[in-house]
């Protein structure tokens, strides 16, 4: 079986989820900031990755509440579900197929990451910044979960308003877009090279003259 740079053996499974080489997180980016293009349509104070408020002694129901201090969420944005409220959008992509929703329906995995992202994240953004959350999450063939389901369909719909355009137009671009991005971003986990680039020598210290002997390089050129 051929290893992967991680060491671990690789198949297509594998491809898809392997964090060598960074394409995972150039999925989740591109989502990411496509999101962010369309509320940027219809939304003010649209800011990717903001930093959440320091917290001052809240105490949370969940212990997996994040607490940190550089605790980010992947978009925010205002007047989204009520005038001048924030609300907050967190992306995220798993492949169904990974070993940890084994023996787990579609619909119980696509439960167990937004409860997972829910514990996390949404009691801080109620309580600290009287903001809402958001969830968008794909599988890595672009299956979307409920939540992002309604999120995409509200979003669609204020699109539409602003651009005066069939709510049906603005869901089948959205869609295509989506799908697109998600398309590229397999293929570019499963073609992209997980091997580090190679290393250039440094010139400091180079002798010049000896591999230009070695090779024969200057009676090739005169
Ligand atoms: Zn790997």
């Amino acid at each position: 079986m051929l290893l992967c740079e991680c060491i671990c053996g690789n198949d297509v499974n594998h491809a898809i989820i392997c964090k060598q080489g960074g394409f995972i997180c150039i999925r989740h980016d591109e989502v990411r900031d496509l999101t962010a293009q369309m509320l940027e349509e219809v939304c003010k104070d649209v800011t990717i990755e903001p930093t959440l408020l320091p917290l001052g002694g809240e105490n949370f129901r969940y212990r997996t509440s994040n607490t940190s201090d550089k605790a980010r969420v992947d978009v925010s944005a205002r007047g989204f579900w009520a005038l001048g409220q924030l609300s907050f959008f967190g992306i995220q992509i798993f492949d169904p197929m990974a070993p940890y929703y084994n023996n787990l329906t579609i619909e119980a995995s696509h439960s167990l990451n937004e409860y997972e992202k829910i514990r996390m994240y949404k009691e801080r953004l109620q309580n600290v910044h009287q903001g809402s959350l958001n969830l968008t999450i794909f599988t890595t063939s672009g299956g979307m979960g409920p939540r992002a389901k309604a999120f995409y369909s509200r979003l669609a719909e204020m699109m539409a308003e602003k651009k005066q355009q069939p709510k049906s137009s603005i869901v089948s671009w959205m869609r295509c877009r989506l799908s697109f991005t998600l398309l590229r971003s397999a293929i570019l986990c499963l073609r992209g090279t997980r091997s580090p680039p190679p290393k250039s020598a440094h010139i400091q210290n180079l002798d010049f003259e000896q591999p230009v002997i070695d090779s024969r390089v200057n009676e090739r050129l005169y």
